[in-house]
């Protein structure tokens, strides 16, 4: 009887707990508190994204964050009425 080979994405509760706890992964930050992609194994919150959080935050927000978006700001762009209008007649002519 042939034996059964195991799926290919199968990923036993121990060697995930093992890949965390080794050293490899740091845990997370403050600033991602809340964050969807945070997962917690004995009681410490890593990362399953990067393996050290503090260096996505290190120029900004997280790219990959979950619970915050970047502030888009739209600057506004002061137009002169009389060149405006200028420019407006030149185009009729
Ligand atoms: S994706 Fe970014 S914000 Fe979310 S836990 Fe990982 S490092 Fe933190």
């Amino acid at each position: 009887m042939a034996k059964k080979a195991p799926a290919k994405n199968a990923v036993s509760a121990t060697s995930t707990t093992e890949m965390y706890t080794t050293g490899t992964f740091s845990p997370i930050i403050e600033k991602c508190d809340g964050c969807e992609r945070a997962i917690e194994v004995e009681a410490t919150k890593y990362c399953r994204t990067y393996v050290n959080p503090e260096a996505k935050w290190r120029l900004g927000i997280c790219n990959f964050a979950t619970h915050v978006k970047p502030e888009i700001t739209v600057a506004k762009i002061r137009v002169n009425p009389l060149k405006a209008s200028k420019r407006a007649s030149a185009k009729k002519k």
